[in-house]
């Protein structure tokens, strides 16, 4: 469903990825782990255009778009990106909005959707994420793990076909991770198709069908839980992994 080929990203000087070939099937988990500044960021904000590609190509079900130095046009980009959810570190919620008006909120103004069936697809939404009675709730009367489940419910509301996660717990504290971890593994158990950057090692191993292990701007190895996490073949896999221990 997903395919990335010979995908670059140059800033100035600096080449941030080296040529990412990716392929995700429909339902699949993949985990991205890798030192921090090794291009994961960069390469999911590659996939839903915050940041143009310098080459390469990518495909997301039946939308394929080339990249090289040519610009894209908006209505491509934008083909692309519906897609796509995003969830970062930093929820990024709607600070004036309520939980139940940021799930809405896509669905309304960027698909055109009537507010009494954004508002039901919502508050479907905030049951799944285990937050229907805080639907009303600003973003600052919510704990960090309520804002980012919100803000997982909000990608959810435009129904893409991929989600990708960046560091989702990251900001969180330590007794917040796992409520959000936990609905997560509910999505991946849906067969929903999911990209994650994570050092949660153990959820990693648990969630991801395939794990990514990148370094530089590359792909240095790529395989199932056991295979990266027990028998790693690559030396700086080994090295990074040993850090977790
Ligand atoms: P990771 O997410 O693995 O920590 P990033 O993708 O954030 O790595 O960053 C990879 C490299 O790209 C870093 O060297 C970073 O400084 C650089 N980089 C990321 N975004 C930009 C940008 N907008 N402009 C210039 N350099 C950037
Ligand atoms: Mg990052």
């Amino acid at each position: 469903m997903i395919q990335v080929r010979q995908l670059r990203k140059v800033f100035g000087e600096n080449e941030v990825l080296k040529g990412i070939d990716l392929h995700v099937k429909k339902g699949q988990v993949i985990c991205i782990i890798g030192p921090s500044g090794s291009g994961k960021s960069t390469l999911l904000r590659c996939l839903n255009l915050l940041e143009t590609p310098t080459e390469g190509q990518i495909q997301i079900g039946d939308v394929t778009l080339h990249f090289d130095g040519r610009k894209v046009s908006e209505g491509e980009k934008r083909k692309l990106r519906a897609k796509t959810g995003m969830v970062f570190q930093g929820f990024h919620l709607f600070p004036h909005k309520t939980a139940l008006e940021n799930v809405m909120e896509g669905p309304l103004v960027v698909k055109k959707e009537k507010k009494q069936e954004s508002k039901e697809k919502a508050e479907q939404l905030l049951k799944k994420v285990g937050l229907w009675e805080r639907k009303d709730a600003y973003p600052s009367q919510l704990s960090g793990g309520q804002q980012q489940r919100v803000a997982i419910a909000r990608a959810l509301a435009m129904e893409p076909e991929v989600v990708l996660f960046d560091e989702p717990t990251s900001a969180l504290d330590p007794e917040l991770v796992e409520e959000v971890l936990k609905t997560i593994k509910e999505l991946a158990q849906e067969e929903q198709t999911m990209i994650i950057v994570t050092h949660e090692m153990s959820f990693a191993r648990d969630v991801a069908d395939q794990i990514i292990f990148m370094d530089q701007g590359q792909i240095v190895e790529q395989g199932s839980p056991e295979e990266i996490f027990v028998q790693p073949r690559e030396e700086r896999t080994k090295q990074f992994l040993a850090k977790f221990l």
